[in-house]
This record gives structure tokens, C-alpha cells and sequence, in this order.
């Protein structure tokens, strides 16, 4: 029983037909390359970056439809070791961010470490040698680590509607938009008004005949303060040493008092209604209308939207709200449950992606063969969102209960990134050839965060939402402070794994 790899064996650029590397990561998004970026600087050079697509971006390469922008502000959606004085707004458009993260892996040197159409089929751990397979659309590959940045917004959700199929129009999701269809004077019908939906309702309106906008629960909206970045503030940010960093943190520091109401108190929160309802009427001057777009659960318990545009778009002549539901779908129609027949040209889907039931789990097999769909059959988990028992040396990002609805996911990412790098520490110090966090250790922190997410809005604000998965049970998101994560994170402890030598056998003892 041997290792396939020793800690540290390369230095250099990866040979560009190499097959294997200490650590595969997975994924170009802000996770894969948050990742990459940190190895990389600290000359961990023995790495293989797997991307499916022919760039890097993640979901912001992917979605690009009109409109498509971040509901997170500009000061905070940067990486802390590349911090980008160049934004436009306020809130970046999505052209912006997926130029930066370009910027990033060209910067950081990771180009020459991504195999790019390389999408990932499988993985297996084989613990007789102590490495992961992965098995991809260009081969296979080995890694003694595997981190996946598979991002929970990759994998689009197509809904399930009856004669779906027969549509004879054209049909397209939010993020696989159709740029060379022309929508103009088209009949278009929009099921979704989630965060992707009211971005692109208010860009394609005006040009469209007629557009019907299935809406099966409103969203609460919020006034958008973006705005353009002024001349004097960039200058600042550009030559001012620590403007950038004093924003980003003044930033960080109001957006965190607001998970007091999200985590702790959403009495907090429903006392925070009257804003939008103040916007809603403000925008709104139809009664009926406004009824219709008026929520019936707490503010918070599904993503907090802004737009500015977006109420005043369903305002105008050619559009119709419709509440009464889908109830098939035929070759030229929607047909709705109160009978309605719906002449119909395009449906565009804004109905989200696969967050809490991940393809890839099908996928990845662990010790003795076990599955990770099987594993996580109850409802998913991992430690600090990123280890899992049974999954040796398999380390997730922006895995369970890490996702946030207040502030940027690149804060999470990078806690993360840090705990996997200690973790990758830790190997070389002890001579380690696996890690896996003990089941006890995972099942006692998932009871902690369990206990912690009953209490929040998302789990009592009375709405259905994709952060619940089939079983009720909030496996999306943290239920806390992002500094507590970040604290939690800040140091690889190894009493709480089974960390074994390369001969298998011998269970290291952590100090
Ligand atoms: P989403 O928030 O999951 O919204 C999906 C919408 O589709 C919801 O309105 C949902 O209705 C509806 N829907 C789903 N299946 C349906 C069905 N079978 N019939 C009718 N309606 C259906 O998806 P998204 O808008 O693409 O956004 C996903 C996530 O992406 C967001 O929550 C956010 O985290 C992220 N995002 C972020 C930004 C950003 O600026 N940072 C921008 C866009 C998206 P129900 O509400 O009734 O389920």
C-alpha cells in the first residue's frame, strides 16, 4: 500500500499532458479559483484546476442574460487578495465580474494549471492507494485531494410541467440564454420571479408584443442604491492606500448587522416591511396588482430582491401577471389552472437552479463504494460545510449550510479556502496520507447548526424556498455572524478527524 504522492514533489507549472496532481480542483468559479489563487502563492504548485467550459467564470460566465447583475455590493464581491478598484457601480454588472474573475486566473498564474472542457463525470476514492479518480469527458485523472467549487448555482432547474415537451416555441433558462433569438413583438412567457427573473423582466419588456409573467409567490422587493462609482472615490481607491480596504470593511461591518434579524430576531425583520411595501406602492398604483405582488410570509425568508425597474415594468400595458399556476404547457400554449389559454411564442425559465438536490452527488463514491447521494439520502451536511465522513481528503466549497442571505459569498469561499489550506498544512507536518472528519465530530456540529437554523427567518418566516430541501431541513445556509464562520475556520484541528500514514494502518495521533 503506497501513496501515490508526497507533499510538495513539484514546484513548478504543471506539465501540460499530466494526468495527476496532489490536488484536483474542480471548477473555475469564485470557489475553484479562490482556491487555486491561495495555493498557488503559497508554492503549492502541484495542482490540476477541472473546467468544464471553455473559460473560467462559473455562474458568472454562464449567466449573461439582459440585466444580469450582483444583488451584493461591489466593495465586498472581490476576492481579499485581489481587491478591484475598477468597478463601474455600486453593484457590478455581471460583464464586470466575470472580467475579473478572468483577470484573477490570468494574474494569479493559474491558466497553465486549467483543463478547460473537462467536465467531470465522476470521482472514486480508491483507499488502497490513497487517491481520488476522477473521471472526466477528456480522460481521467488522479489526486490525493479533491476540492469541488462546484458552485450551488450551476446546474439550472428545468420545471416539470405537464406537455412541456410538445412546445413547438423556443424555450430557454435564465442562464443559458439564447442571444440569437430575437424576442421582439413575441409572445413571451416568464415562469419565476426569483432574483434572476426580476433582472431580466424589466430589460426585455419593452420590446417584447406581450409578456405573461407566471408568478407562483411574490417576492419582496427593496429600493436598489447603485450607483456609478464617482471619478474622486476610484482616484481614491486606486492611490489611497487602504481606501479600498477601509470601504470593503465599513461595508462588511453594516451588511453583518443585519444578520441579527435574518439569524436571531426576524421580528426585526417584519417591522423592516413597511420599506418595501412603502416601494411597492410607490410603484404600484393598481390595487389588484398590488395584491398580487404583495408577499404573505416574512421579509427575508426567501432572497431579499432589488430592483428599481421591476414593479414598474408589470405595470406596463403589455404585461399581465398571472397567479392562477401552470397547468400544462401545449405546442403554442400555456394553458393556467382557472382554464386560461395563453397564446405563447418563447417561455423563458427564471426558475433557478439545482441548490439543495446537487446532480454531482449521484457521482461521487467514497470509501467501500459509498455514495454520496446515499450518504447525504437524509438531507446534506458536511463539517464547517466542507468535510465529510467516509469522504477522505474530499473538501467542499460553498458546501452545506454556507450559504448566506446577507452578504458576500466570497467571504465564506475564502473562510473555507483558508481551513483547506491549514488542512493541506497539517498533511505535510504529520505526514499524512488521508483525512476524514470523524462521524461524530460531523454529526455533532449539524446538530449545533441545526439547532442554530430553526431559529431563523428562512426556517419561520412561513415561505417555501430552495434553501429548505424535500425533508423541510435547511441544509443551505449559515445560520450565524460570517466573522463566527470565519473564526471557525480559522484553524485545522485535527482531534476531530481519522487521520491515517501512507501505509493505511497507522492512525496518527494529533497533538
Ligand atoms: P430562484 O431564486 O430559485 O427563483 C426561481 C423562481 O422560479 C421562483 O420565483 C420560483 O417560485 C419559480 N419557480 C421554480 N419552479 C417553478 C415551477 N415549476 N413553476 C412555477 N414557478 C417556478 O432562482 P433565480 O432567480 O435564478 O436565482 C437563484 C439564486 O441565484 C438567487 O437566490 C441568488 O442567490 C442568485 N442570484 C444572485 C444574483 C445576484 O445578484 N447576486 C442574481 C441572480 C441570481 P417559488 O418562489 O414559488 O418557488
Amino acid at each position: 500500500m503506497t501513496t501515490a504522492f508526497s507533499p510538495r514533489t513539484r514546484t513548478a507549472a504543471p506539465d501540460p499532458t499530466a494526468r495527476s496532481a496532489r490536488v484536483i480542483v474542480i471548477g473555475t468559479g469564485f470557489a475553484g479559483l479562490g482556491m487555486a489563487a491561495r495555493l498557488k502563492r503559497a508554492g503549492m504548485d502541484d495542482f490540476l484546476i477541472l473546467e468544464r467550459a471553455d473559460d473560467v467564470g462559473g455562474t458568472w460566465r454562464d449567466n449573461t442574460y439582459p440585466g444580469c447583475a450582483c444583488d451584493v455590493p461591489s466593495a465586498l464581491y472581490s476576492f481579499s487578495f485581489a481587491l478591484n478598484p475598477e468597478w463601474s457601480n455600486t453593484y457590478s454588472p455581471q460583464p464586470e465580474i466575470w472580467a475579473y474573475l478572468r483577470k484573477v486566473a490570468a494574474d494569479e498564474g493559474l491558466l497553465p494549471h486549467i483543463r478547460f472542457g473537462c467536465t467531470v463525470e465522476g470521482a472514486r476514492w480508491d483507499d488502497d492507494r490513497h487517491v481520488w479518480t476522477v473521471e472526466t469527458s477528456d480522460g481521467s485523472f488522479e489526486g490525493q485531494v479533491v476540492v469541488a467549487g462546484l458552485g450551488p448555482l450551476s446546474e439550472p432547474s428545468l420545471p416539470d410541467i405537464d406537455g412541456i415537451d410538445t412546445f413547438t416555441g423556443s424555450i430557454f433558462h435564465s442562464a443559458q440564454w439564447d442571444h440569437d433569438h430575437d424576442l421582439a413583438g413575441e409572445n413571451v412567457a416568464v415562469i419565476g420571479t426569483g432574483a434572476s427573473a426580476i433582472q431580466f423582466v424589466p430589460e426585455i419588456q419593452p420590446e417584447v408584443g406581450h409578456l405573461t409573467l407566471f408568478q407562483r409567490t411574490p417576492p419582496w422587493v427593496m429600493h436598489r442604491t447603485a450607483r456609478p462609482i464617482k471619478p474622486l472615490e476610484r482616484f481614491a481607491f486606486r492611490h489611497i492606500p487602504g481606501a479600498l480596504a477601509l470601504t470593503r470593511a465599513f461595508v462588511y461591518a453594516l451588511r453583518e448587522l443585519t444578520a441579527v434579524g435574518f439569524t436571531r430576531r426576524p421580528s426585526i425583520l417584519r417591522r423592516g416591511e413597511k420599506l418595501p411595501r412603502a416601494h411597492l406602492h410607490a410603484q404600484v398604483e393598481d390595487p389588484e396588482l398590488r395584491e398580487k405582488l404583495t408577499p404573505d410570509y416574512t421579509l427575508g425568508c426567501k432572497r431579499v430582491l432589488l430592483s428599481n425597474d421591476y414593479y414598474p415594468a408589470l405595470t406596463q400595458p403589455n404585461v399581465t401577471v398571472e397567479t392562477s399556476g401552470i397547468a400544462r404547457i401545449t405546442p403554442t400554449t400555456i394553458v393556467t389552472r382557472d382554464g386560461a389559454e395563453i397564446p405563447t411564442d418563447t417561455i423563458i425559465l427564471g426558475t433557478g437552479f439545482h441548490v439543495v438536490d446537487i446532480p454531482a452527488t449521484h457521482t461521487i463514491w467514497g470509501r467501500n463504494g459509498v455514495k454520496l447521494a446515499d450518504h447525504w439520502a437524509d438531507s446534506a451536511s458536511a463539517f464547517l460545510g466542507t468535510t465529510v465522513d467516509q469522504f477522505p481528503n474530499l473538501f467542499f466549497l460553498v458546501g452545506p449550510n454556507t450559504g448566506l442571505g446577507h452578504t458576500s459569498i466570497v467571504y465564506m469561499i475564502e473562510s473555507q479556502v483558508n481551513y483547506i489550506m491549514d488542512a493541506l498544512r497539517t498533511m505535510d507536518r504529520l505526514g499524512a496520507s488521508t483525512l476524514e472528519i470523524r462521524a461524530h465530530a460531523l454529526r455533532a456540529y449539524d446538530e449545533e447548526v441545526q439547532a442554530k437554523v430553526a431559529r431563523t427567518v428562512w426556517n419561520t418566516g412561513g415561505c417555501q424556498s430552495w434553501y429548505l430541501d424535500d425533508k423541510g431541513r435547511n441544509s443551505s445556509l449559515w445560520p450565524d455572524f460570517t466573522f463566527v464562520f470565519r473564526h471557525r475556520t480559522r484553524r485545522f484541528d485535527p482531534s476531530q478527524y481519522r487521520i491515517t500514514s501512507a501505509d493505511g494502518k497507522s492512525v496518527i495521533v494529533a497533538s
